[in-house]
């Protein structure tokens, strides 16, 4: 997939620039290390045909934790990013985009903290997703970083090199997607989403902890809460997941989208059958309201 060509315009440290002229150093920290943070937004032409960026406000803050939580300096302000962000997808005429704001470190090949950073946002065309196709998905051998060892409320750059793997490994088996444990065996997420099971008509989803409090995975439990579905937050082992009735994947990227299988087991309640599914309709709805 091509990112870019010569007429997109970025947005770095403070101007707007060309993406094809635009240099980053070689010399990085961030490069070298994957010490870096950034976010994954997406926006929507809505059904008036207006350009909305979803949550937008909810990704520029957890920018600024996951900057904080690392150490990077970050002296930008929420209001002001997003200001440039809707700038962004004007000057590239796109409405239906997926938003990629990256800090990252100067040239610096110690482990010594910066006094600067850089901000990069880009962006690129998103067609929106519309696809019934359910997952296959694999649990990886790869568990989710212990939290001792990694921020991992974090969404730092140097983390996906678990996604990456994890990811790389089940694919390699023929499965869709990966799905990762904690290091004491709970389910935890996917290599880019969270997950949520569905048994009796109630909703469940790993709590804070070993997992990125997704953006998507508040607005599920909060369209729950409109829509009636008891959601409940606690800690899901295997067998649990294995016996559910349906499960689904949600993130900036990913949507909401339903599970056919788990290893080797298949979720008995059709899909369009289940409470999942009304709740995937609703969201998809919400993405596109004025
Ligand atoms: N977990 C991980 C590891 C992710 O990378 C993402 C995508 N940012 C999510 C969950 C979902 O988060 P969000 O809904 O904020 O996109």
């Amino acid at each position: 997939m091509a990112y870019f060509n010569n007429e997109t315009v970025l947005y770095f440290d403070g101007q707007f620039s060309k993406a094809s002229e635009t240099k980053i150093d070689l010399y990085s920290q961030s490069l070298h290390y994957g010490y870096a943070v950034f976010e994954g937004i997406r926006s929507y032409k809505t059904v008036s045909g207006k350009t909305k960026i979803l949550e937008a406000k909810a990704h520029y803050d957890r920018l600024k934790r996951s900057a904080e939580a690392l150490n990077l300096p970050y002296t930008y302000e929420t209001e002001t990013l997003i200001r440039h962000t809707y700038d962004l997808l004007e000057k590239n005429n796109i409405q239906n985009a997926y938003i990629r704001p990256l800090v990252f470190a100067p040239d610096n090949m110690s482990f010594n903290a910066n006094n600067v950073s850089h901000l990069v946002i880009q962006c690129w065309e998103q067609p929106k997703f519309l696809g019934e196709k359910l997952l296959r998905v694999g649990i990886s051998g790869f568990q989710r970083p212990n939290p001792q060892a990694f921020k991992i409320y974090a969404k730092a750059a140097g983390h996906y090199v678990n996604s990456i793997m994890a990811s790389q490994e089940v694919k390699s088996k023929g499965f869709d997607e990966a799905l990762l444990l904690d290091q004491h065996g709970y389910v935890a997420e996917g290599p880019g989403a969270n997950i949520f099971i569905e048994k009796d008509g109630k909703l469940f989803t790993p709590s804070l902890g070993y997992i990125l409090p997704g953006i998507t995975r508040q607005l599920v439990i909060e369209l729950c809460e409109e829509l009636e579905i008891p959601v409940f937050e606690k800690e899901i082992n295997v067998s649990e997941l294995k016996q559910a009735d349906a499960a689904f994947y949600c993130g900036t990227a990913a949507e909401v989208v339903g599970f056919e299988s788990i290893d080797e087991y298949k979720f008995p309640l059709k899909w369009s059958d289940s409470v999942s599914a009304k709740l995937q309709n609703a969201f998809n709805k919400l993405v596109i309201a004025d």
